[in-house]
């Protein structure tokens, strides 16, 4: 059976100390991470583009199997404690980089607002501006500046 989430547990707990559910339900629903980035090796910097993941539903901006994802694309992100403060590129607004650097999550977030929809109203998903990588499309092509990255 479910049990319901304690009321603002991301800033009463630490990450380590998360359950699986608590973990699962950080995950503010952006879609973000699934999309393709660029790395220049010499410079190490980072671009973003808007082309994503095979999997990625272009509308609820969630993935399409999630249970086999690990399987179907092999280098999907895993987000861990142990990893989360080595991945360079994620977003600012990501919620796990977020409460990772002891700061509150958005208004837009669900587990403030109560609602899925939000972080889509607010604009910071990327539903609606996104190409599948399935276009066979040039990554240069398809750089894109409205995602922060520090
Ligand atoms: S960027 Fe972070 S919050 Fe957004 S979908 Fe990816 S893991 Fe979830
Ligand atoms: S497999 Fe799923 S979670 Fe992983 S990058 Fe693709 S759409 Fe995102």
């Amino acid at each position: 059976m479910e049990q319901a989430l304690n009321k603002s547990y991301w800033k009463t707990k630490s990450l380590v100390d998360f359950s699986t559910e608590e973990w699962e339900a950080l995950c503010d629903g952006c879609g973000k991470c699934c999309l393709h980035k660029i790395e220049y090796a010499d410079t190490g910097e980072i671009e973003y583009t808007n082309v994503a993941c095979t999997l990625l539903n272009e509308n609820s901006c969630k993935c399409k199997d999630y249970t086999n994802r690990h399987k179907k694309i092999p280098d999907c992100l895993v987000i861990t404690t142990k990893t989360i403060n080595k991945i360079k590129w994620l977003p600012d607004t990501c919620a796990y980089k977020l409460v990772w650097e002891g700061k509150d999550l958005y208004w837009w977030h669900h587990l403030k607002s109560g609602s899925y929809q939000s972080v889509h109203d607010a604009g910071i998903s990327v539903r609606g501006r996104t190409i599948s990588e399935d276009e066979d499309v040039d990554l240069h092509d398809h750089i894109v500046d409205w995602i922060e990255n520090e």
